[in-house]
């Protein structure tokens, strides 16, 4: 039976690039999205090209009803839950200094970057750490999607710094819980990422890749955030739990 894995935010950008990965590696998936179906049915066809099952959970993670069927059917689907990748996220929808951001602004980015990936983990992990205790030879993993703005101070993009920052600490509390049953909770912050959430600030970015010292002097694509997903999903990095891999050619180094 192949190894499961449920990526949030799975469709497009940096968790398509993850599901991708985890696809070329022989994990069925359940991918979650707010889209409807027909429109990621492409998506999901291709992915169903790689000879694995796919399947899609429908769901906004910042709501509890959302939440509910969403966990019903990464349950049902197939059974058993092998890496959970916490990917989804939304950055402002217009930068403002920190002294003007709205407390609507704000609610909107920590309900779904940090208080709905808390509560979706809280739903799944308990359930993962019974799969652990019955299979203990099976491998399971929890990886989050931070960003490099967890550490570094945007004072335009506030709330999307304190969101991300509040979910590499989630990392490493999972990590210190999960450690009971020897599951490992990995953090990987993308640098810049070729997706829609990067499209207006591309040139800039650009400009400073071009002039910098980065890994092949290019912007970062999806796949180099799945390849070291799916290198961390396997869950064999021996004795390292709760930590941090940067993904970002070298751009904060
Ligand atoms: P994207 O906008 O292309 O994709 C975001 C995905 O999250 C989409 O599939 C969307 O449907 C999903 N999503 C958004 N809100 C959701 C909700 N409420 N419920 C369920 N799903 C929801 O963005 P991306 O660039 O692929 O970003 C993916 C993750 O990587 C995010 O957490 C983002 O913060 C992080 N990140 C991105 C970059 C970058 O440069 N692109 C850099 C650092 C971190």
């Amino acid at each position: 039976m192949r190894p499961v894995a449920f990526v949030t935010g799975g469709t497009r950008g940096i968790g398509l690039g993850i599901a991708h990965q985890l696809a070329s590696n022989g994990y069925d998936l359940i991918l979650n999205g707010v889209r409807e179906e027909i429109e990621v049915e492409s998506v999901l066809k291709i992915l169903r090209s790689m000879s694995v099952e796919v399947c899609y959970a429908k769901g906004n993670i910042a709501l509890e009803a959302d939440r509910r069927e969403i966990v019903k059917k990464v349950k049902s689907r197939f059974g058993k839950l092998n890496v959970l990748v916490n990917n989804a996220g939304v950055a402002p929808k217009v930068r403002a200094d920190i002294l003007e951001v709205t407390p609507e602004d704000f609610d909107e980015l920590m309900d779904i970057n940090l208080r709905g990936t808390f509560f979706l983990t809280q739903s799944l992990a308990q359930w993962m750490l019974g799969q652990k205790q019955e299979n203990p030879s099976d491998s399971f993993s929890i990886i989050h999607i931070t960003s490099v703005s967890a550490s570094m101070a945007s004072i335009n993009r506030a709330a999307y710094c304190i969101s991300k920052a509040g979910l590499s600490m989630f990392t490493k509390l999972m990590a210190v819980r999960m450690a009971d049953k020897n599951i490992p909770v990995y953090e990987v912050r993308p640098g810049v990422i070729a997706t829609d959430m990067t499209e207006k600030v591309k040139s800039a970015y650009q400009e400073r890749i071009q002039n910098g010292l980065t890994l092949e002097k290019r912007m970062g694509l999806p796949d180099d955030v799945g390849k070291v997903v799916a290198a961390l999903a396997k869950g064999d990095l021996p004795y390292a739990t709760g930590q941090v891999i940067t993904v970002d050619g070298g751009l904060t180094v």
